[in-house]
């Protein structure tokens, strides 16, 4: 029976969860506590479900219902269709990566997003790195080494997987000096603080908190006119970059792009897969000529994205030449976008038809506000009103819910909030629905 596996799986593969099976069988029955089954087909059964375990990508598809939208833990953004089509294209074939089809010379790889990036963000000069962490110290590295940059106390921001920002700085050999208070920073702060060895002042978006009460912070505009005046230069780590205007979404505070380059800014960094909606790139726009600097440092080949990157970007740029067409088809938008009555739609529905599947007559189902997040350091503590589908059960946890549905296949992620489980419908995808209808489904089997 054994020997029917080979063909159908890698033979290493096989041996091993024989060898695993078996240890785990014997171990037990010399225990001798609990009764074992020593069936053929159970063994056998065991002994696929142990292969297949094996073979099953630990990193995989999963359904978000926590109503975050850029989930970092679950891969930020979902590509749009364009995007997704164009990464396909280019793994399948060879392509003008590095090849200029008119001369029939070496190309370079920076030009497929470069013209698109200044379209849009209006900016001379734009290079793509592998994220935005890469961006911030290739910046510093080629402006600001050995040199000093001027930082707010209130900028200094950790965002998580260790980007601290003043060890980032000192990484790139840049010198921090931080001006101001925690709360409070003003201008004269920064002015008193220009010294011989200044080349740049440096604002950092608070991706991940807010500071609020007896505050202040020096404006875009303010700085670019105080770097100006003492002939230094004005960078920005926007960090999530957005394209679009979200205010009318009821989102207010996030700056654009295009904004913060109007008001003068020399170099802006952001993220390509925060709400920018594409893949995980680190985009740097603004003045031409630091562009070509940082082209020229060596560290530009070793933070240098891949063709899949490039042309994923690409296609989701495009879609930017209209703002509409961005908010249909990039997904995150989408989601941002969303409008409410939609979703408490979408919830009815997805309770309605649970309510008919599910046998299980102590769950409780039902349908109640909830409030989403963009996240991925953008909009820190601004929530989104949205809906969420309720489930709470008389005799079980949430816990223990929260852990069915992870570990179902596909794995479903959902949220407990005061003893029930939520699943926020702002971020199912298609076919979302039928997944958790199918978890609960075998929910009820498991429990009868
Ligand atoms: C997210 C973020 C980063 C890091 O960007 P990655 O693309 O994840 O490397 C840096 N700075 C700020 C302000 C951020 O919000």
């Amino acid at each position: 029976m054994i020997a029917s596996l080979g063909p159908r799986y890698p033979r290493k593969v096989v041996i091993e969860s024989v060898r695993k099976v078996l240890d785990r069988k014997r171990r037990i029955i010399l225990e001798g506590i609990v009764e074992e089954s020593i069936d053929e087909k159970d063994i056998l059964g065991e002994i696929v479900d142990t292969i297949q375990k094996a073979l099953t990508s630990t990193l995989r598809p999963v359904v978000n219902a926590t109503g975050i939208i850029v989930h970092t833990n679950l891969g930020r953004s979902i590509l749009p269709e364009e995007a997704i089509e164009s990464m396909v294209q280019v793994a399948r074939s060879y392509s003008s990566l590095e090849y200029d089809l008119e001369t029939g010379k070496r190309g370079s790889r920076y030009v497929h997003t470069e013209r698109l990036l200044r379209e849009v963000t209006g900016a001379e000069g734009a290079l793509v790195v592998n994220n935005n962490a890469a961006a911030v110290f290739l910046v510093l590295n080629t402006l600001a080494r050995g040199k000093e940059v001027i930082i707010s106390r209130g900028e200094l921001v950790e965002i998580g997987g260790s980007f601290r920002m003043p060890e980032v700085m000192a990484m790139s050999g840049a010198v921090l000096r931080e001006v101001g208070c925690t709360n409070r920073t003003h201008l004269i702060d920064y002015e008193q603080a220009i010294g011989d060895s200044t080349v740049a002042l440096m604002k950092v978006h608070k991706s991940n908190y807010r500071i609020i009460g007896f505050t202040h912070e020096v404006g875009a505009r303010e700085l670019v006119e105080l770097a100006h005046r003492r002939g230094i230069l004005a960078l920005e780590d926007m960090g999530s970059g957005c394209f679009v205007d979200l205010s009318r979404f009821g989102l207010h505070g996030e700056p654009t792009v295009k904004g913060e380059l109007e008001e003068g800014m020399d170099i802006v960094t952001f993220s390509g897969d925060k709400l920018l909606g594409g893949p995980q790139a680190g985009i740097i726009v603004g003045r031409k000529e630091l562009i070509e600097k940082l082209k020229r440092n060596p560290l530009t080949r070793a933070l240098r994205v891949d063709k899949l990157t490039l042309s994923a970007l690409e296609a989701t740029l495009r879609l930017y030449y209209d703002e509409d067409r961005a908010l249909e088809y990039v997904p995150t938008l989408k989601m941002i976008a969303m409008p409410l009555d939609e979703l408490k739609k979408r919830a009815e529905g997805l309770k309605e038809k649970l309510k008919v599947l599910v046998e299980d007559r102590s769950l409780e189902i039902s349908v109640i506000p909830s409030k989403a997040r963009t996240g991925g350091g953008s909009l820190p503590e601004v929530d989104i009103p949205s809906w969420a589908v309720s489930v709470k059960h008389q005799k079980v946890a949430p816990q223990m819910i929260e852990e069915f549905l992870r570990k179902f296949n596909p794995p479903i992620i959902a949220r407990i909030e005061e003893d029930r489980l939520l699943l926020d419908v702002r971020t199912l995808q298609k076919g979302d629905d039928e997944i958790i209808l199918e978890a609960f489904t075998r929910w009820t089997k498991v429990r009868l």
